[in-house]
């Protein structure tokens, strides 16, 4: 079993509405867009998970000994819970298919397949002021950037660069979304600035 990554630390709330970008010093694209390959943005993204399950342990009033009860619990009702509660959940359970984190394991992992489906059952709420269906974009490419090894490349980028947009509380309609999927289809692997600027023209304008 290859010993499992620190989580993330979280110490960073994440982004407000309306909130302007801020670039990430380690890898110089958007805060966040950088994750999985920078470990800065990653921890980032980590944390987005992680700070909602240190309130959510805070509510419960438990202590480090039983987060793994409670990570079970959480899990056996994804839908009774909000999905950064569940996906935090699942980090801290081993799988006992692989002995990855439950969800993101090896693509042939039946167990973690499982898990990551019920995952998407989990509570998505929308901020206020947000276009609808905005924390769902949010909770998909998070989804996406932790487990990446299940989403082609091209879909990957696309959805680590989008999220930093997402998180300020924008999102594409539906015609411009499929846009901006054609423009990545087209783009050569590595054209990485290119995409940035038409994301920055789709959603900045
Ligand atoms: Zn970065
Ligand atoms: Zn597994």
């Amino acid at each position: 079993m290859r010993p499992m990554p620190e989580l993330g630390k979280g110490s960073v709330l994440r982004p407000a509405v309306g909130a302007p970008l801020s670039r990430c010093e380690q890898c110089g694209g958007y805060a966040y867009g950088g994750a999985p390959s920078c470990p800065a943005c990653r921890d980032l993204v980590d944390g987005i998970v992680e700070a909602e399950w240190r309130s959510f342990l805070r509510s419960w009033d438990v202590g480090g000994d039983q987060e793994t009860i409670l990570a079970e619990l959480v899990v056996d009702e994804p839908n009774r819970h909000d999905w950064r509660v569940v996906d935090a959940a699942l980090d801290r359970l081993v799988c006992p298919d692989c002995g990855d984190r439950l969800s993101r394991g090896p693509t042939d992992c039946a167990a973690c397949n499982l898990a990551h489906g019920f995952r998407y059952v989990a509570i998505e709420t929308d901020r206020p002021g947000v276009p609808p269906g905005n924390e769902h974009a949010i909770r998909v490419n998070v989804s996406v950037v932790r487990r990446p090894q299940i989403t082609s490349e091209q879909e990957v980028l696309a959805r680590r660069l989008a999220l930093p947009f997402f998180l300020i509380g924008l999102l594409p309609t539906r015609q411009e979304a499929q846009r901006m999927s054609a423009l990545i289809k087209r783009s050569a692997p590595g054209q990485v600035r290119l995409i940035e600027q038409a994301m920055e023209e789709l959603f900045l304008g």
